[in-house]
């Protein structure tokens, strides 16, 4: 197997089996080994011996050729005791003492097995409330934010990945101005990213600078006005300062909720990449783009894609039937809608491959196209799977019964931020352009090494101006914009996140979303001179570009994150 020294060390250091010594019991391939069995033997009831060889073997061959990848916790955890394999779950945090307790502890076994739980708040009563119990006052939903906040801290040492969360609050809770700005101080909250959940009410009523009401979820009634202008511009001058809060629009979410019998949907597992029902999980995968690359034809292999595409969505299916869940709830639900999420990595990679500009016409439009079909096989191979095997046992509550669509998994389509993965597979993440051209790397004993991508370093020793000074220079800012001894094309094309501007962020965002079942985990990067106007822009040009929900960064604005891309966690 082809693999950076990087990858190998993090799989080493966090993926593969170790005995209690911290000894290692497997290498890269047999952890590969161990995985491609585990979910294959959920073809057990299905198939004969020699069936169940042969899936072994594509679900083997699939993962170390680098072609897809399952999410972290199922590399981790299939075929050993704990067996818990899916990134993403939704609790829900109910407005009594027992309720919110409850789901700190069911969160805290979740971040152990090296899940990420979503929450949204908004169901707790506001802050000065009154307890009839006590006869006290509530604290309100951010104070109790701090105690998920501290669990997910003490668990951090003992889990295999540091715990992740995302905490939501309507825009309409009575302490929205209080969540808006909790993140203010940058050591305050650190284990959570935070979103404002966005009504179209709420849009609309910011477009026509009108108040809104807050409403009370207890008593449901309206306690308050603010102005809907005046609120946004808060949430967008904290994004500024610190890169949060993010936004959600949760009417988008709800519009595209497949199951609306079986409740509404209030949140976002950490990321924002997919959206839950309270109690659900899904697992998570991703196809790498840059090896279906057919470099003959300087094209995209779409044969060798649908067929990845295929029996990406049938490990996933499997992964449903072999995977152990913490709690009984979560066990229901995941196995009765059956979501599986199936994203892209290594995008930009393939663009610069291609020779076309991340921030081009012709790079959304193949976006479409390509996600278009990736959508469409996902869903005929999970309508395959259900001739077989059935469809998923909430059906009858679902979308697809009105329509007389017979699907095995309630959603198929979801990108992932691919944080690891694509460190494992060496390309770039997600549907994110290129961060960093080439850069420098302290490694042992204060020696550098210079990193440079990979797609570049080809394309310049086959443009014969590759030389060690020269990527020395490049790593100085990362880019190429300003290095003249490259010729303009090859520039034009390996663009990094901050060479490309905010908009082509937002569309490119929403040319995936398009056809997507699930949200698009996307970070639009500014530039640290970027204004407040500038942020309010994205924000507008991502809900009107049909986006799910929006997360920027501004450069340099802050120095702690949930999550680190790349680092090893
Ligand atoms: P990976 O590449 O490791 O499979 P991603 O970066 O694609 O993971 O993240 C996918 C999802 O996995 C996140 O949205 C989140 O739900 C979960 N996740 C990622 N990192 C962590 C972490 N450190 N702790 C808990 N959950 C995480």
């Amino acid at each position: 197997m082809k693999l950076s020294e990087n990858a190998i060390k993090v799989l080493e250091k966090r993926y593969l089996s170790k005995d209690e010594n911290g000894n290692l019991l497997e290498d890269v391939e047999g952890m590969f080994r161990r995985v491609a069995k585990e979910i294959a033997s959920a073809d057990e009831k299905y198939t004969h011996k020699a069936g169940l060889v042969e899936i072994e073997e594509q679900f083997y061959e699939m993962m170390t050729s680098l072609e897809f990848l399952p999410n972290s916790p199922t590399l981790m955890n299939a075929g050993r005791p704990l067996g818990q394999l899916s990134a993403c779950f939704v609790l829900p945090v109910e407005d009594t003492m027992e309720g919110i307790f409850e789901t700190i502890k069911n969160a805290a076994l979740i971040h152990k097995s090296g899940g990420g739980t979503g929450f949204s708040f908004s169901r707790l009563r506001p802050k000065g409330s009154a307890v009839n119990s006590t006869g006290g006052v509530a604290s309100g939903p951010i104070s109790f934010m701090k105690v998920f906040n501290a669990a997910t801290e003490a668990v951090k040492q003992g889990g295999t990945r540091r715990g992740a969360n995302m905490g939501i609050l309507r825009v309409d809770h009575p302490d929205i101005l209080e969540f808006i700005s909790c993140k203010k101080d940058n050591s305050e909250i650190t284990n959570f990213n935070i979103s404002v959940g966005i009504t179209e009410d709420f849009m609309k009523a910011v477009e026509y600078n009108l108040e809104y009401e807050l409403i009370d979820p207890k008593t449901k009634k309206p306690v308050g006005k603010l102005n809907a202008k005046q609120v946004f511009d808060i949430i967008v001058e904290m994004a500024w300062k610190n890169g949060e809060p993010g936004i959600i629009f949760l009417d988008r979410l709800n519009r595209d909720n497949v199951t609306p019998e079986l409740g509404e949907i209030e949140s976002t597992n950490p990321c924002g990449e997919q959206p839950l029902l309270p109690y659900e999980a899904c697992n998570l995968g991703s196809v790498n783009l840059y090896s279906m690359l057919d470099a003959e034809k300087n094209s995209l292999d779409f044969d060798k894609l649908g067929l990845t595409v295929k029996k990406a969505v049938h490990f996933l299916d499997n992964v449903i039937e072999v995977n152990k869940y913490p709690l009984k709830e979560i066990d229901e639900m995941t196995r009765g809608t059956r979501k599986i999420g199936l994203g892209v990595m290594g995008w930009a990679d393939i663009l610069c491959a291609l020779g076309i500009p991340y921030d081009s016409q012709r790079a959304i439009e193949l976006a479409g196209t390509v996600m278009e079909f990736i959508q469409k096989n996902a869903q005929k191979a999970s309508e395959e799977l259900a001739r077989q095997k059935g469809v998923f046992p909430y059906y009858e509550q679902s979308i697809y019964a009105k329509k007389g669509i017979r699907i095995r998994n309630a959603t198929t389509t979801t990108i992932a931020p691919t944080g690891t993965l694509s460190l494992i597979a060496g390309v770039s993440s997600g549907i994110e352009p290129v961060f960093a051209i080439s850069y420098i790397r302290n490694v042992m004993d204060n020696n550098e090494l210079i990193e440079v991508n990979p797609v570049f370093k080809k394309a310049a020793l086959e443009g014969n101006f590759y030389s060690d000074e020269l990527m020395k220079k490049i790593a100085e800012s990362g880019t190429l914009k300003h290095i003249e001894e490259i010729p303009e094309e090859v520039r034009k094309v390996f663009v990094t996140a901050h060479d490309v501007r905010p908009e082509w962020h937002v569309k490119m965002q929403a040319a995936f979303q398009k056809y997507t079942d699930n949200a698009v985990s996307k970070t639009v990067n500014l530039s640290h001179e970027a204004t407040t106007d500038d942020v309010r822009e994205v924000f507008t040009f991502a809900y009107r570009a049909q986006c799910k929900g929006v997360t920027i960064y501004r450069d340099g604005s802050r120095d702690m994150q949930v999550l680190n891309i790349g680092k090893v966690q």
